[in-house]
């Protein structure tokens, strides 16, 4: 392995420069990631306009890779070893908290880089950081010895393992979150990856009904829908959603709204509300950046007493249960997969993901050595 690697930065608002970076003399305590597969994420497309905050930054923080070199005391506590195909989450936790101990590093104080400039998270930290690293648009990546590593199990393709971001998202906010179960009645807004991972769980953990909208741009996207098993899509530009969600439902609403959209504002919110059962269906919601919701609605809310959750990440469980679903291929992954690009691709790649690049992106990865 030469000294140094290649890597993708961000340099400026929507803007990435290829950049031969120094790999790090490794301590005991640290290990080299070989970066097989970042995927893209709907996060990416609304960080990449932004400003820098502390200077360039490597993104992508969905990571995939073998391990390519491992100090002595890292495998000793991780228990793993050069070779090892891995899945790294992208929080990088203090190690000792109470959040921590439960595998729920998304709470953890160090990994708030929104509010702490020293926080360090995948995909989100500046070079200016020591050894610089931090993103997997790049050939290697640098490990601490509190980064959060799940073995990749026997069967998964790089690619396919990629999917764990959404699928682990999609089994928290959905399963373990919004409670859906057997005969559960799920609302799925927006058909990309995180909406059809949301599917997908609810699916297998028997929900009765499942229905998902999309805008007349999605056209492809509820079809991989109907594929992986909706039992209703709503193009929610062409007909009228709250009377197809009534229909469907034989006029008993929904147990649980999910909002996958992006760019949808305050809309998907009132929906679920409407969409919602006579009494006591949970809401889990996203509000981007900081949106502002004029009129809220919070008496109809109180009066129906739905429960409102945030989607926030996930747990360490929620990957690996995403993992061994994966693997289980209960679900043709290749409806999903849709995207592959190299290192010097990452802008367009980026911007096929926010709907302006290449057509119909559903899971988007960059594979750095293609
Ligand atoms: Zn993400
Ligand atoms: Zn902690």
């Amino acid at each position: 392995m030469s000294g140094k690697t290649l890597a993708a930065l961000k340099v400026a608002p929507s803007t990435t420069e290829l950049r031969e970076m120094d790999l790090p003399d490794l301590p005991p305590d640290a290990a080299l990631l070989k970066v097989e597969v970042a995927g893209v994420c709907g996060t990416d497309v609304s960080q990449y306009r932004l400003p820098l905050r502390n200077g360039p930054l490597i993104m992508g923080h969905e990571n995939v890779g073998y391990l390519a070199r491992v100090g002595r005391l890292f495998a000793k506590y991780k228990g793993v070893k050069e070779g090892d195909l891995m899945f790294l989450e992208h929080y990088l936790p203090c190690g000792h908290c109470e959040w921590d101990h439960m595998g729920e590093y998304r709470h953890c104080a160090a990994t708030e880089w929104f509010y702490d400039p020293t926080a360090i998270r995948y995909g989100y930290t500046s070079i200016a950081t020591p050894p610089s690293l931090w993103g997997g648009f790049s050939h290697y990546l640098y490990l601490p010895l509190n980064a959060v590593l799940h073995k990749v199990p026997e069967g998964l393709t790089p690619e396919q393992a990629g999917v764990a971001t959404p699928m682990s998202n999609g089994i928290q906010w959905a399963l373990i979150d919004g409670g859906v179960g057997y005969g559960s009645r799920v609302l799925i807004q927006g058909p990309g990856q995180q909406g059809l991972c949301c599917l997908m769980a609810s699916k297998q953990a028997g929900a009765e009904t499942i229905i998902v909208t999309g805008t007349s741009a999605d056209t492809k996207r509820l079809e991989v829908a109907n594929r992986l098993g909706a039992d209703a899509v709503i193009d929610v530009q062409k007909e009228d959603a709250l009377a197809r969600i009534q229909e469907v439902t034989g006029g008993h609403g929904v147990d649980v709204a999910i909002d996958c959209t992006s760019g949808a504002g305050t809309a998907p919110t009132l929906l679920a509300i409407e969409a919602m059962k006579r009494r006591a269906g949970t809401m889990i919601v996203q509000g981007e950046g900081n949106q502002e919701f004029p009129s809220f609605p919070i008496g109809r809310m109180t009066r129906k007493g739905i429960t409102l959750k945030s989607a926030r990440g996930h747990s360490y469980r929620a990957v690996e249960l995403g993992l061994h679903q994966l693997a289980s291929r209960r679900f043709p992954l290749e409806l999903i997969t849709t995207h592959r690009f190299g290192l010097s691709e990452v802008d367009y790649a980026i911007k096929s993901v926010g709907g302006q690049g290449a057509p119909d992106a559903i899971h988007v990865s960059i594979m750095p050595w293609k």
